[in-house]
């Protein structure tokens, strides 16, 4: 073990969708609470414990999960409030460690190395976060305690709902070796058919080989897997990592035809892609189009702007010259998406009334602003182009 030894843990809700739902809807208690994109080709964004009974999980298709789960309680995602929860949930985890980096809305890791001389030993951290957590926001969270990030995540996962399990700095291997090789990060089902081809069914049967052959027969990759089996992992928590792109996508539950139908869906998108960039505070550079076809086949392009925007505006603008490179207007499409990256704080930028921007974009930025503040009042649908208005209207 090295010198210094980290103490890591692992924090992560427990079905967080739906036990928000439960939380704000007492009566759900003790039912399968599915939380998903409603309509024929949504997916499962959540599954309470109840639910995952039937076998429905996250990722599913919602018409999956009505067929193995037909009384269940169907619930449409509200990210806001998951964010509003995430966010008190999120302070708590601050309130031990500024070293905390965020995975999702409700998963984290937390270095608590130089924490200890303040709060006690990690597992005595980690129980009391799980206790505020609970007692605070009324959710509970599983915790994995460890020396590095993998054994900490693999440890929360192990007890769950509800669950703390730690992994003593000397003993991650004898907690790693049992498992099967499928925990370890970046085995995928292929590595895993490969392995067990060689005989290779724990991380242990791993961990004992030897490091050349796993190098003959993977490369660099087995080299690091190898590395990661007995227990090697020096990834620091790192707080700082950023939201890399802004995106929306849609899968039409019919696959729509035809230029005007494909432009009219894009502005929809533009239009909320940009209102998300411009919630979290940033602008652009590069704009990327997703087109998937109806037999699945898919093409990506983008386009770097000379400048940053958060215009819907402009975002439409772009997609729509990407548009030409692309088959869209003559094959039918299932799936529609653009990504905003090359992102940058808004707050960094010159004023708009600096010479280098034209009255016409000043304006229009005023405009989506205002528009921005309608929508969060009324909802989305408050406000939309008139291009659109007899899609909304349906
Ligand atoms: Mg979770």
């Amino acid at each position: 073990m090295g010198v210094k030894e980290k103490c890591i843990i692992h924090l992560d809700m427990d079905a967080f969708y739906a036990s928000v739902e439960v939380l704000d809807n007492p009566e759900l208690r003790g039912w399968p609470v599915i939380v998903g994109g409603i309509g024929l080709r949504g997916v499962v964004s959540a599954a309470s414990y109840e639910a995952r009974e039937f076998g429905v999980h996250s990722a599913q298709p919602i018409a999956t999960a009505r067929r193995l789960c037909p009384h269940g309680v169907y619930l449409p995602v509200r990210m806001s409030r998951y964010k509003e929860i995430s966010d008190r949930i999120f302070e708590i985890f601050r309130r031990f460690t500024p070293l905390v980096e965020p995975l999702s809305l409700d998963e984290a890791f937390l270095d608590v190395t130089a924490s200890r001389a303040l709060f006690g030993s990690p597992p005595s951290i980690a129980r009391e976060i799980r206790r505020l957590v609970r007692e605070e926001v009324g959710l509970t969270v599983s915790a994995g305690v460890a020396p590095t990030k993998m054994a900490a995540k693999i440890a929360s996962d192990l007890d769950k709902p509800d669950g703390l399990t730690i992994v003593p700095a000397n003993k991650v291997r004898e907690f790693l070796n049992p498992l099967p090789i499928g925990k370890l990060w970046g085995v995928g089902q292929a590595t895993q058919k490969n392995m067990k081809l060689l005989g290779i069914e724990t991380i242990g049967d791993l961990a004992r080989l030897p490091e050349d052959l796993l190098h003959r027969k993977f490369g660099t990759y087995g080299r690091q897997l190898w590395g990661l089996a007995r227990g090697g992992d020096d990834r620091s928590v790192n707080p700082q990592r950023e939201v890399k792109s802004i995106g929306a996508e849609d899968t039409f539950p019919v696959d729509i035809n035809g230029l005007t139908t494909v432009k009219a869906e894009l502005l929809r998108l533009s239009i909320r892609v940009a209102r998300r960039l411009r919630r979290h505070g940033f602008l652009s550079r590069t704009v990327t189009l997703k087109v998937k076809y109806s037999d699945f086949k898919q093409v990506t392009r983008a386009e770097t702007l000379g400048w940053a925007t958060d215009q819907a505006r402009e975002v439409y603008q772009a997609v729509c010259g990407m548009l030409a490179e692309t088959s869209a207007g003559s094959r039918s499409v299932r799936l529609l998406g653009i990504s905003l990256s090359k992102l940058e704080l808004a707050s960094r930028q010159p004023e708009p009334t600096l010479l280098a921007e034209p009255e016409s974009c000043t304006k229009g930025r005023g405009l989506e602003r205002a528009l921005d503040r309608i929508s969060e009042k009324y909802g989305d649908r408050a406000v939309v182009p008139a291009t659109l208005l007899d899609k909304v209207k349906k």
